[in-house]
């Protein structure tokens, strides 16, 4: 066998937004001097701009990178996320909580779900929510670390001083930074691989692997390679957004807001400084000046910035790696903000493309299976978000007539008539969103199941109340001990 593997892989990263940088900086750190890291940037182009809302397995990301977690949180004015709070997603005036916890206790053969819904019949539980601790901590305004990371969480965080950060990982791993423009991305005429980037300066970039980190442009996998693209806008029409930042008014919330309009949502993401504001929504029920007005009729606290106007298309590049290519990031497709998961694909498709770094030659087996990896989660994510505006009893615009109508894929479909049924719900797959989360979202969107498990029965009834009482009150004893959020990241940032 050949030692290709000492000959440094020479990767090059197309793009410095969240995507390239947390792709440089892991990078860097795992392979080492196995590899000749450049990324190049443009910011005369710059970034996206948006992104501040992430979930738990972010966590997890930052402690494999090694970052220190108080540092990392006052670099990007990060503060604590336990979940997202639904308003007007069921009904209007209706409001509920995807919190990131478990909600009571699991039996090996049936979820929590199933003995609050036989304690229900009896009379005896009380709200799904109160079995929480995320949720309650959340709805209360209040976080602290607890012991063995009992509470699940994630950040808000300013994504722009994310990249930032991770920049000066990058760089101090190793990785090399150029500045500039890319006019033409060059093909081997033989293999058809990228051969190479030209800069509008007249530098060439050559590489072996190149990641496409270049946005919604998507100049390497779409622009030279033409992978194609499949379009979920017939799931997810939300088609705009806008984005504004506020000042901050009082102390943050540990949980971002989801606001539903009559044709869309409104985002609110407290961070540290300043609050992240926005509304996604259909430019086929909504023109562009309604939709800003209706955001700036709904925001607290002065303007800090000039609106960011956005246009997007649900779906996802056809191959997320081809040939020596690798999307990340925007290139490889978006889905709306609405579960904050954009960040958490770039984080999945990084570690991805790590595990199966070449030796070499890239393999068309390591390929394969990334691209159906990559698949699996978008599709699972995919499904999660189409169940918030399908799962509605909303009919009072033509927006929600048209989710409440529209075919869903036959997956989720099953998912939702298993619960309707049986009050089953089952992870597949290593899927992102586990039982927890189909269950709070699914109940939250009006969706109770007729039945439960027999095993829920089985408890007397004496039993099953101590049972609900002792869960109650652990959550609300921990609640209780925990002090405000905002003055636990003050605190736990050094912060003033
Ligand atoms: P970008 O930030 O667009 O970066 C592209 C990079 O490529 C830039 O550095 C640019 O300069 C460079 N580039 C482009 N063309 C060239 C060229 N020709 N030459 C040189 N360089 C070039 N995600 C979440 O996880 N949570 C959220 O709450 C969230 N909210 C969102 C809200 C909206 C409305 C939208 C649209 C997205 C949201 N996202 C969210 C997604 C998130 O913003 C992105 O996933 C993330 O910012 C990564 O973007 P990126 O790095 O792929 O692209």
């Amino acid at each position: 066998m050949k030692d290709e593997a000492m000959t440094p892989l020479r990767i090059v990263i197309a793009g410095g937004g969240t995507a390239g940088w947390m792709a440089a900086a892991a990078i860097a750190r795992s392979m080492g001097r196995t590899v000749d890291l450049t990324l190049v940037e443009s910011e005369q182009i710059g970034t996206i701009g948006v992104g501040e809302s992430t979930i738990p397995p972010l966590v997890g990301y930052n402690r494999l990178l090694g970052i220190n977690e108080a540092e990392f949180m006052r670099e990007t004015s990060a503060t604590f996320k336990l979940g997202i709070m639904f308003d007007n997603w069921k009904d209007v005036g209706e409001s509920y909580f995807h919190s990131f916890g478990m909600t009571g206790k699991d039996h090996w053969s049936a979820g929590f779900q199933h003995f609050w819904l036989h304690g229900l019949t009896k009379g005896h539980a009380q709200s799904y929510d109160d079995y929480c601790l995320e949720l309650i901590a959340a709805r209360e305004g209040k976080f602290a670390h607890l012991p063995g990371d009992q509470a699940n969480y994630a950040y808000h965080l300013d994504s722009g001083l994310y990249a930032k950060f991770l920049r000066r990982m990058a760089e101090a791993d190793g990785a090399k930074r150029v500045e500039g423009k890319i006019g033409s991305v060059n093909l081997n005429p033989e293999s058809g691989d990228i051969a190479s980037l030209t800069l509008d300066a007249g530098q060439k970039i050559e590489g072996d692997l190149f990641v496409d980190c270049t946005g919604f442009r998507a100049l390497l996998i779409e622009g030279a390679l033409h992978v194609g693209y499949d379009d979920w806008t017939h799931y997810l029409p939300c088609d705009s957004a806008i984005a504004i930042q506020t000042e901050s008014v009082g102390l943050p919330v540990p949980f971002t807001r989801a606001m539903a309009h009559d044709a869309g949502w409104q985002w609110r993401i407290p961070l540290q400084h300043r609050v992240g504001n926005g509304i996604v929504y259909c430019s086929r029920y909504l023109d562009k000046d309604a939709a800003l007005e209706r955001l700036l009729g709904n925001i607290e606290g002065k303007t800090l910035v000039q609106p960011n106007f956005l246009r997007f298309a649900a779906g996802a590049r056809r191959k997320q790696w081809h040939k020596n290519c690798v999307a990340v990031g925007l290139s490889g497709g978006f889905m709306e903000p609405l579960e904050s998961t954009s960040i958490h694909l770039i984080q999945r498709a990084v570690i991805r493309l790590i595990r199966m770094m070449p030796g070499g030659k890239v393999s068309a087996r390591d390929i394969a299976e990334f691209n159906d990896q990559q698949f699996q989660d978008m599709e699972q994510i995919r499904d999660f978000l189409i169940l918030h505006y399908k799962a509605t009893n909303r009919r009072d615009s033509p927006f929600w007539r048209q989710c409440a109508s529209m075919e869903i894929p036959d997956s989720l479909a099953q998912k939702i008539e298993l619960f309707r049924e049986t009050g089953r719900v089952f992870r597949r797959n290593e899927e992102l969103f586990a039982e927890n989360s189909w269950v709070q979202v699914m109940m939250g969107q009006g969706i109770m199941p007729q039945s439960y498990h027999p095993v829920a029965a089985k408890l007397t009834d004496d039993e099953l109340i101590k049972l609900l009482a002792l869960l109650r009150d652990n959550v609300a004893k921990s609640v209780a001990s925990m002090p405000r959020h905002g003055d636990y990241v003050a605190q736990y940032c050094g912060v003033k």
